[in-house]
């Protein structure tokens, strides 16, 4: 199934882009619910972390260290790295993402 973010991967629509390299792609998300507020997502179509296989290992492990990067290089000191798995957890685009939330104070649990 061909989501937005595959659209944005193919440059059919536009975003405001953070970072890109041959694995991934880091823009602002266009709801953001914090001053910070970027999506990391792999080129490869994985819909979501229910999908994942033992070959998405060191992939996964990119986007986490690119979470990092992209957090200090905005200046967090403190974020949140979310991943919504399911429709339940609040997941509503079927293409893995990553949020990084940060920029001001952060309340715990999440609804
Ligand atoms: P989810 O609820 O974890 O699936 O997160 C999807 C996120 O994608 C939401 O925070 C949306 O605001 C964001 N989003 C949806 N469409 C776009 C877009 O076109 N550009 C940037 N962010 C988007």
């Amino acid at each position: 199934m061909t989501t937005i973010f595959d659209k944005i991967l193919s440059g059919e629509i536009p975003c405001d882009e953070v970072f890109s390299d041959n694995k991934c792609l880091a823009f602002k998300d266009i709801t953001p619910q914090a001053p910070t507020h970027i999506l990391i997502i792999p080129r490869k179509p994985i819909p979501s972390l229910q999908d994942i296989k033992k070959e998405d290992q060191e992939l996964l492990g990119h986007l986490l260290l690119k979470g990092t990067e992209i957090a200090n290089a905005a200046g967090l000191e403190s974020w949140r790295t979310i991943i919504n798995t399911g429709e339940e957890a609040g997941q509503t685009v079927f293409h893995l993402h990553i949020h990084i939330i940060g920029g001001r104070k952060l309340s715990w649990p999440p609804g």
